[in-house]
């Protein structure tokens, strides 16, 4: 099957546990596009494995890695955010197997999906990218945070661990207290 196949056979995927992987534009993700500034040729890299234990139940492996393009929610520009990620689905028959969850009381959910000769892997891998997405995106330190300049006593002092307060001069007020 080539890369370029975007559809699974999850029967044949888990019964010999196959490995598959390919990589994606996101802008091909409409979905996931919604709200996000553009990704410009951003890719996502994804894999998927099948397998089937040794209880007959089968299962999808799902990794998928992009440098996504988000936007700041602190200072609003745009920035790339490293995602990253994982997840494990359960293969099963029916529809009405998605919501049988009974029997394994403090088990790890596990996502559900149902078998399919047809399954369409982009559509796996954009759910998994949108649920990777940070709800509230921010850098971890915004490039153009606001130094605490404005009035001349500090602009004159280059070195900036003099604008910070420093860790052990709070531990120092806190002893003499
Ligand atoms: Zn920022």
């Amino acid at each position: 099957m080539g890369v370029s196949d975007p559809y699974i056979d999850t029967y044949e995927l888990t019964r010999l546990g196959q490995r598959l992987e390919g990589r994606v534009p996101l802008r091909r993700f409409a979905r996931l596009l919604e709200g996000l500034p553009a990704q410009g040729d951003a890719q996502a890299d994804w894999s998927l494995r099948g397998e089937q234990d040794a209880l007959g139940r089968r299962f999808l492996h799902l990794h998928v890695a992009a440098g996504i393009v988000l936007e700041c929610q602190r200072c609003l520009s745009p920035f790339v955010w490293p995602l990253d990620a994982s997840s494990t689905l359960e293969v099963v028959a029916s529809a009405a197997q998605l919501d049988d969850g009974g029997g394994d009381e403090g088990a790890e959910p596990v996502e559900r999906i149902v078998a399919s000769r047809r399954l369409d892997v982009l559509a796996l891998v954009e759910d998994e990218l949108i649920l990777a997405v940070p709800y509230v995106p921010k850098h971890e330190q915004c490039p153009d945070a606001p130094k605490p300049s404005g009035d001349g006593a500090a602009s004159a002092a280059p070195d900036s661990s003099l604008g910070r307060p420093s860790p052990f001069a709070a531990l120092g007020r806190l002893k003499k207290n």
